[in-house]
């Protein structure tokens, strides 16, 4: 489509970053252009009628923001452990190397509220499943994922079991 397109044209390859052999997605030419983000913006938020817009800290915020006001929902953090000042809930996951823990506030949600997580980029699936996770023991309905750029040959969406992904590109 065309807005693939758009958004293919203003996604940077930067190679070996954060380490020597990854190709890293930099979207910040994207995020840098008005008209593309407002069309990224409206894209996203059509997908799904829901209470709130998940954001995975960091990129997931810059797009999940703009997303919730949009899509007149609410906006809630899912950030790295030790950032949230209340008290949250946690889930641990599986790093190439180590691991990575991210939280949520204990409070964020009303139960049974239709949540739609937005992030930048699906690669192996970790992050979102983990958040999946985590918004469903926070007592909310994940009613699917959101993502500007999906990296097919990791696979991610086989780790995300039932849940439905929304990709505007895949890759
Ligand atoms: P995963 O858990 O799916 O392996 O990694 C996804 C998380 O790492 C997302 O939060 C995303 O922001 C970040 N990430 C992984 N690879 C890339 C990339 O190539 N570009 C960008 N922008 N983010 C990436």
């Amino acid at each position: 489509t065309e807005l693939s397109t758009i958004i293919l044209d203003r996604i940077r390859d930067v190679p070996d970053y954060p380490k020597p052999g990854v190709m890293f997605k930099d979207i910040t030419p994207l995020l840098a252009d008005p008209i593309a983000m407002a069309a990224v913006v409206d894209a996203l938020a059509g997908l799904e009628q829901v209470d709130k817009i998940v954001g995975i800290e960091a990129r997931g915020f810059i797009l999940a923001a703009p997303v919730a006001y949009r899509a007149a929902a609410g906006f809630v953090p899912v950030r790295k452990k030790g950032k949230l000042p209340a008290e949250t809930l946690e889930e641990s996951y599986d790093l190439e190397y180590g691991s990575a823990t991210i939280e949520v506030h204990r409070d964020a949600f009303t139960p049974g509220e239709r949540v739609l997580i937005v992030d930048d980029v699906l690669a192996t699936g970790g992050t979102a499943k983990a958040t999946v996770e985590l918004v469903r023991r926070a007592g909310a309905e994940v009613v699917g994922i959101a993502v500007l750029m999906e990296l097919a040959f990791l696979k991610g969406r086989e780790r995300l079991g039932g849940v439905g992904l929304h990709s505007l590109v895949i890759v």
